[in-house]
């Protein structure tokens, strides 16, 4: 009796289960006719664990841990496979999965689990065999799925279904209609082009600063400007003067060609150059054009060096990344962004980015880099909100393009980031 009861719970579980990945073991596909995974479990005198190996040889790629991420990895014939653990009741680390709660006492243990899923083909689309079901046709997916795992006599019986409800197809064309700046890197070597100007610009009005004079921002950005400023202002932190937000290229221009005029007096011309760019960016490098970017002082100290040590400068390291701005010209990263310490230059980035590159003590340009080269980052905000980052190289985008399948609750964004990708930013 007990054992026809378990016959249909496993049934069950894994009717729905579609995973294509090859390789899977001589279980419960053979045994009752589906595909699945059949894995050997250890016992850890506590939990039940899930080697590493034994996913790997279940599902046909050989998957390491990356610590950094907290993801399982796998790269194969030009596929890669990521999976991250969505549940803080069980564990993904470099022993495999682990799983809390196994009772010795019953029959059988069954768990369920939510993974993120994130699978990229780089090859030619017809050998692309997604390992997420119903994504055969893309080249990538991001999808959330929902594992159920029966673990008895040592054996763990994995069926995956996909509990993403909301499905987007993000592709060339789709993504001109989604695509947002926030994260865009603009610098002495990635440079906007002339003609560049920001879709979504507005006064910059806040409530609790003044303005120098009319100049418009990304709208965006000024509302979380205003938000940051009410929140400084209910600290007990006032006097902020907006001195500069979105700068068209043809000021940036002007501002450029006049300091190299006024150096050119004191030093030959390309000495002046040179200096010029130090304090005023090149046309098209700054990132005034982008529309993100305030140079924020305070009414009694103007845009110098001391403003990073007024309170109001103060306030603005300790608590910009709240509201998604990076103070972005640090005194220690001068040698990456090759500008001067300006701590009146606030960037917005969006909230989540701000809140890692202020606890990595990561500038833009390092932040990208580290996103290139752990592909998917996953963060625990302080506000409760859990974020994955995603690097996308534009070739991921050129084919059939990625498939997103989340649940209608994930908020989700893509950003132009560097000259290669595109950065995908889950908020769960
Ligand atoms: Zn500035």
């Amino acid at each position: 009796m007990k054992k026809i009861y378990i016959l249909i719970m496993i049934i069950c579980f894994t009717l729905s289960f579609n995973i294509t990945a090859g390789g899977q073991g001589s279980g419960a596909d053979k045994d009752f006719g589906f595909i699945g995974l059949t894995v050997s479990t250890e016992y850890d005198g506590e939990n039940v664990v899930i080697p590493v190996s034994e996913l790997s040889r279940a599902m046909n790629m050989d998957f390491s841990y990356n610590d950094a991420s907290g993801f399982l990895f796998a790269e194969k014939d030009g596929r890669s496979l990521h999976l991250k653990l969505l549940e803080e009741q069980h564990m993904l680390d470099e022993r495999g999965l682990i799983l809390y709660g196994y009772d010795l006492d019953k029959p059988y243990n069954s768990f369920n689990v939510k993974l993120l899923m994130s699978y990229t083909a780089k090859n030619s689309h017809d050998s692309a065999i997604s390992p997420i079901p119903g994504h055969e046709e893309t080249d990538g997916a991001v999808a959330i799925t929902n594992a159920s795992i029966v673990i008895k006599d040592g054996e763990g019986f994995i069926s995956l279904q996909k509990t993403g409800t909301s499905l987007n197809l993000i592709n060339k064309e789709s993504l001109k209609d989604i695509l947002s700046s926030n994260l865009i890197l603009v610098n002495g070597e990635q440079a906007l082009d002339s003609g560049y100007i920001p879709q979504r610009l507005t006064d910059v009005a806040p409530a609790r600063a003044r303005t120098a004079f009319r100049m418009k921002i990304d709208s965006q950005a000024m509302a979380s400007l205003d938000e940051m400023l009410e929140a400084a202002y209910s600290a007990g932190i006032k006097g902020y003067l907006v001195t500069s937000a979105y700068r068209p290229f043809e000021k940036q221009n002007y501002l450029f060609n006049n300091k190299v005029e006024l150096l050119s007096k004191s030093m030959d011309r390309s000495a002046a150059l040179e200096a010029a760019s130090r304090v005023v960016a090149i046309p098209g490098t700054s990132e005034h054009q982008t529309g993100l970017a305030v140079d924020i002082c305070s009414e009694s100290v103007s845009i110098v060096r001391a403003f990073g040590s007024t309170p109001q400068g103060k306030w603005l390291e300790d608590n910009s990344w709240k509201h998604g701005f990076v103070v972005r010209y640090h005194q220690d990263k001068t040698d990456i962004t090759r500008i001067i310490y300006e701590p009146w230059h606030i960037r917005y980035v969006g909230m989540g980015h701000a809140e890692i590159m202020k606890e990595k003590n990561l500038c833009l340009e390092e932040y990208m880099q580290y996103l290139k080269e752990n592909k998917i980052v996953s963060f625990n905000a302080e506000d409760g909100s859990r974020y994955m980052v995603q690097y996308l190289e534009k070739s991921s985008l050129e084919g059939t393009g990625l498939a997103l399948d989340l649940p209608d609750d994930y908020g989700w964004s893509v950003s132009t980031a560097d000259e290669d990708g595109y950065v995908l930013t889950i908020c769960y």
